[in-house]
């Protein structure tokens, strides 16, 4: 990622296809993506990996939580299994007194999360950092529904292909309520760094069927598998 250089962020997928010298698998068995690369040892060894399964919480609160998003000109990225858009500076999220900066968002199909075992059938990961280089995330899970507005604005967009310009409303994407799960995480992909400010929305949104085929045609199989909660600390909205 470009504005922290020092960062081995790459991350949330931000790797490009020449380079990516791992792989996605089922999203059930474990990947073992250690033994691709023993950069990523931290992937079978770390003790707080994401995703997990947020059914489970072990605390309850109302995590407070303000974002600050809106209308923007964001930029597709493609890649193989990648659909992400970059946004210019300016929206961001505040939680824990950490002042985050929305730097992308990116998407899995399914989600990586589980409430209860559940997936849903996709997700958007909207990757933050603050100023010292600490990441925060915030999840947004689809359902099959309604069409979401945010996603016809970057679907449509797909076809002009990496370097599209895109005039997105972020807020189409997220729930009215957010009421949020919050947990000390990873990146889901290569290197699996840990020290990730995981937000995961308890209210899903919708997606039409046809919205959901069109992403996970590019996405395929995108969800890392289930990782263990462990001693972590998994809180959950009280409402
Ligand atoms: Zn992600």
């Amino acid at each position: 990622m470009k504005y922290i250089a020092s960062f081995a962020v790459a991350a949330c997928l931000a790797t490009t296809a020449s380079a990516q010298d791992w792989k996605f698998g089922d999203g059930a068995a474990p990947e073992r993506w250690s033994l691709q690369n023993s950069n990523y040892a931290l992937c079978d060894a770390g003790l707080n990996q994401s995703p997990i399964d947020l059914g489970a919480p072990n605390a309850v609160a109302d995590i407070e939580l303000e974002t600050s998003y809106g209308e923007t000109e964001a930029k597709l990225s493609l890649g193989n299994q990648k659909i992400q858009l970059d946004f210019p500076a300016g929206m961001g999220m505040v939680s824990g007194g950490l002042d985050f900066s929305l730097l992308q968002v990116h998407f899995h199909t399914p989600s990586e999360h589980a409430i209860n075992g559940e997936r849903f059938p996709l997700v958007g990961h909207f990757v933050h950092a603050t100023e010292d280089g600490k990441l925060g995330v915030l999840g947004i899970m689809f359902k099959e529904g309604e069409a979401n507005t945010g996603l016809a604005t970057i679907i449509d967009a797909l076809d002009s292909g990496s370097g599209a310009e895109v005039n997105l409303d972020i807020e189409t994407m997220i729930p009215d309520n957010l009421s949020v799960y919050r947990y000390m995480g990873s990146l889901t992909t290569p290197p699996c760094s840990e020290g990730v400010n995981w937000h995961v929305s308890k209210d899903i949104v919708t997606a039409s069927a046809d919205q959901i085929a069109a992403l996970s045609k590019i996405l395929g199989s995108s969800a890392r598998s289930i990782q263990p909660l462990g001693n972590r600390l998994l809180v959950a909205p009280a409402e």
